[in-house]
């Protein structure tokens, strides 16, 4: 089956830069198993088993892949079968380890994708004699900035998501659970332009206090906030997310006024992205609304992550992060507040760093939507 991938040529100029920054890590060679970064650089969504698939990116040298001779065919219809990349097949029996190590010479210092599970990188690292590192900080600086492909992606994913955002009034009602309002979400996350529905948040009254609750049965009362936070990979496998917080019927002037602070955090925090600034400080803008307001410790979790292939990537909106900011970063904006036993709202959108600001990707009213 052919997957939804983007030209060759993209592939072909990731892994060459990928090449240059094994190098200057000072890493002999990085290993990427299946997961986001093998999508990133080659288009595949093999997924992870006992049997090893990797890429092979040596610090000097051409890339190749060590692949079963049985799942060929797969990894052939993503970008490897049009890139310019050998492939070293093996069949059970063989030594596959052996296989991507032995052609590197005398390997010290190696890195592994993070989502490489210990089956494989504990005899990667017994058959090199070296420990293994993460290889993190080398793929990170490449999946970090967005190219213009990955921007597209993203800007798709983020106009679906606004489209389920647009009907969430046709099933959110006083009266029904929050888990039959989350499978007609969810249904709708599909119908707008999705893969898949990767999570469905609907947390009503006090349920929205809870940043981590998903749903429950729960019913559904008058005069609640709700919060719903929503997302999944498009086709091409970048995905949505964004949060918007509805209310069904009036809610105390308490409410209000909350909401009102958060909506102003979540704008100062937009209006403080723009390359040269540091995540840290898009955390600081809307911590910073929150606290005059008197919410300081409402706001319970960062500002933001990173978003793409994985939901959360670097670069984390959060104190402590220096990253500074460059264009073609995509993140989301999510600051929220919580009243444990009471209530919660949450507002998220994905912006995306542009030459002297930020493009949100999520477009719908903030304001708390009355359904
Ligand atoms: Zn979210
Ligand atoms: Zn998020």
């Amino acid at each position: 089956m052919t997957q939804a991938r983007f030209a060759v040529s993209v592939y072909a100029s990731r892994l060459d830069r990928a090449a240059a920054l094994v190098a200057d890590a000072g890493l002999d060679a990085v290993i990427v198993t299946p997961g986001p970064d093998l999508q990133y650089l080659i288009g595949s969504r093999a997924s992870t088993f006992e049997r090893l698939t990797a890429l092979v990116l040596p610090a000097s040298g051409a890339p190749f892949v060590v692949a079963p001779r049985m799942e060929l065919a797969a990894l052939r219809a993503s970008a490897l079968g049009e890139l310019d990349v050998e492939v070293r097949d093996w069949v059970d029996g063989d030594d596959p380890y052996a296989l991507a190590l032995r052609s590197l010479g005398v390997v010290r210092r190696f890195g592994l994708s993070e989502a490489t599970p210990a089956l494989h990188s504990i005899p990667l690292a017994s058959t090199a004699d070296a420990a293994p590192e993460l290889a993190t900080p080398v793929l990170r600086r490449l999946r970090m900035v967005k190219d213009e492909a990955e921007i597209d992606a993203l800007r798709e994913a983020g106009a679906a998501i606004d489209r389920v955002h647009a009907r969430v009034g046709e099933w959110l009602r006083t009266g029904r659970t929050e888990r039959e309002v989350a499978a007609d979400i969810a249904a709708a996350i599909v119908e707008e332009g999705h893969a898949e529905a990767d999570f469905v948040i609907v947390g009503s009254g006090p349920n929205g206090a809870d940043p981590h609750h998903e749903v429950s049965d729960r019913v559904i009362g008058a005069g609640e906030t709700v919060v719903v936070d929503i997302g999944g990979p498009t086709d091409l496998g970048y995905n949505s997310d964004s949060t918007r917080t509805y209310a069904t019927g009036e809610v105390s002037a308490g409410i209000r006024d909350a909401y009102a602070a958060l909506e102003r955090a979540q704008q100062a925090a937009v209006d403080t992205v723009r390359p040269g600034v540091t995540a840290e400080s898009v955390d600081a803008a809307a911590r910073r609304v929150l606290r005059d307001a008197g919410l300081a410790d409402r706001f319970i979790h960062r500002t933001g992550h990173g978003i793409g292939l994985s939901v959360h990537e670097e670069p984390y909106i959060v104190a402590g992060n220096a990253t500074v900011l460059e264009p073609g970063m995509a993140f989301s904006i999510e600051p929220g507040v919580y009243f444990p036993g009471e209530w919660g709202a949450r507002i998220e959108d994905i912006v995306v760093v542009t030459d002297d600001g930020a493009e949100p990707l999520n477009r719908r009213p903030h304001s708390l939507t009355q359904v």
